[in-house]
């Protein structure tokens, strides 16, 4: 244990010294992962966790696959790379499975992460009007709270105020309207009075840009990173046909939403909508390996082509569609669909929404929300007055989890004292004894600061 101890400072001195992390709070102490079985990782001190957020959502079939991990050594023992200029096999497989996943015709543009699929997709929208004769149309429309991307583009589509406020000026163009959330609704409805101003006020922001500006509509099927921000029913339907009567181009993004995160294979099939353009990366390999996909509708793809069937589309990216990438995704929904785990997260979600239903009296649980395997707690200091629970009980609620073993994440629109939901989304490889003992854990969390 000793020598244990001793590898631990010797690897912290190192990473305080040389690391710069993620997030905007730089982590002094970080915990060290070196492995994962399932649902559990593994720490340098040997303690195991459940890992209730799946990473950063994205590790959906569990890690520590043996199967992953070959499929991954011997592609890159045959193939490891061949730009996406030309093709390949697994390219062209995986290609053929996400259509047949999507059920619909798609082009697939590969490249490496969430955030260059939307970068792709605000392009070929761009593109698409410029080369149809209404080159006007370069707006986009997203939500606040919505979170789509760290790159210059998809952050100025993100609706969350801090991410952008140093690295201004955002790119002309991008526009936000209010989310569907119906706890703290933003025109102060309640579910029986609610008219669906949500809709209301895209059709607003539409006529008062001018719908001849608005290329798309980009928005996930329920705003995860931005607290789990569930819409009523017939939104996502409503925003399709605004989409249909303006002409303008639907973008789903199913970064998080997609490959059984939402109980069906992609979050837009709950809803019955087809949209123009998907988006999709974290869930699509589980982790094990970056690749994003920019699926474009067929006939969109083909509106392209020039008189001599030539497509202009410029933009290429290196590592995008890497063989050994593609293999892993295909391996990563063999496994999906051979173990049924799309089924496995639907059945899960049902059985954590009667679990956190026993969690509802605690005088810090404002609302409870669950889409799929995907669940948020929105804690306020008190029921009524509904004042997002204070950064620091967000915290000790987080560490009592960790103390019982189990790693659970906060969301909120990111603005210091709005980080106040509870996010929980584990791979659907979860037990029904570990998903017991995550419930029992973010319960301890809230007794500990209901006692202080
Ligand atoms: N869209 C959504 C909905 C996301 O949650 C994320 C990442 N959290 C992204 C896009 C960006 O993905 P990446 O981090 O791979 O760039």
């Amino acid at each position: 244990k000793g020598t244990e101890t001793n590898k631990k400072e010797d690897l912290l001195i190192k990473d305080r010294k040389y690391m710069w992390h993620h997030m905007s709070k730089h982590n002094e102490n970080p915990m060290i992962f070196v492995s994962g079985k399932d649902s559990w990782i593994e720490d340098v001190d040997g303690e195991n966790y459940i890992d209730g957020m799946s990473g950063l959502w994205c590790v959906n079939v569990g890690h520590g696959r043996k199967e992953i991990a070959e499929v991954a050594a011997s592609q890159m023992g045959t193939l490891a790379y061949s730009p996406m200029s030309q093709s390949h096999i697994p390219g062209i497989e995986l290609a053929d499975k996400i259509n047949e996943w999507l059920e619909g015709e798609y082009r697939i543009f590969y490249s490496n992460s969430g955030s260059d699929a939307n970068e792709v997709a605000f392009k070929i929208a761009r593109q698409y009007f410029a080369q149809n004769g209404q080159s006007t149309r370069y707006k986009f429309i997203s939500r606040y709270r919505g979170y789509h991307g760290n790159s210059i583009g998809a952050m100025a589509a993100t609706g969350q105020a801090i991410r952008k406020s140093l690295y201004g000026p955002a790119p002309d163009g991008f526009k936000h309207v209010p989310p569907p959330y119906c706890y703290r609704c933003p025109f102060g409805k309640e579910p029986s009075s609610c008219q669906l101003e949500c809709v209301s006020t895209i059709r607003d922001t539409i006529e008062w840009e001018g719908a001849e500006t608005v290329a798309g509509i980009i928005l996930e099927p329920t705003i995860t990173g931005g607290g789990l921000i569930i819409p009523p029913k017939e939104y996502v339907t409503k925003v399709r046909e605004l989409c249909d009567e303006y002409g303008i181009l639907m973008i789903v993004d199913e970064v998080i939403c997609g490959f059984g995160r939402s109980g069906e294979k992609f979050g837009h099939q709950n809803f019955q909508v087809k949209p123009d353009i998907v988006t999709m990366a974290k869930g699509l390999t589980s982790a094990y390996a970056p690749l994003s996909i920019t699926a474009v509708r067929a006939d969109l793809y083909n509106s392209f082509k020039d008189n001599s069937g030539q497509n202009h589309f410029r933009h290429v990216n290196t590592f995008g569609g890497n063989p050994v990438s593609c293999a892993v995704a295909l391996k990563n929904i063999e496994i999906l669909e051979n173990e049924n785990l799309v089924e496995r997260a639907r059945e899960l979600g049902r059985q954590i929404e009667r679990k956190l239903q026993r969690l509802e009296h605690y005088k810090v649980v404002g609302d409870i929300r669950v889409f799929g395997f995907a669940a948020g707690i929105e804690l306020v200091e008190d029921k009524r007055s509904k004042k997002p629970l204070s950064d620091e009980k967000m915290m000790k609620v987080l560490s009592v989890c960790k103390e019982n073993h189990v790693i659970l994440g906060k969301n909120g629109d990111t603005v210091p004292g709005h980080n106040n939901i509870i996010t929980i989304s584990p791979p659907f490889v979860l037990t029904d004894e570990e998903l017991e003992k995550v419930v029992a854990s973010l319960e301890c969390g809230l007794m500990a600061i209901e006692s202080e």
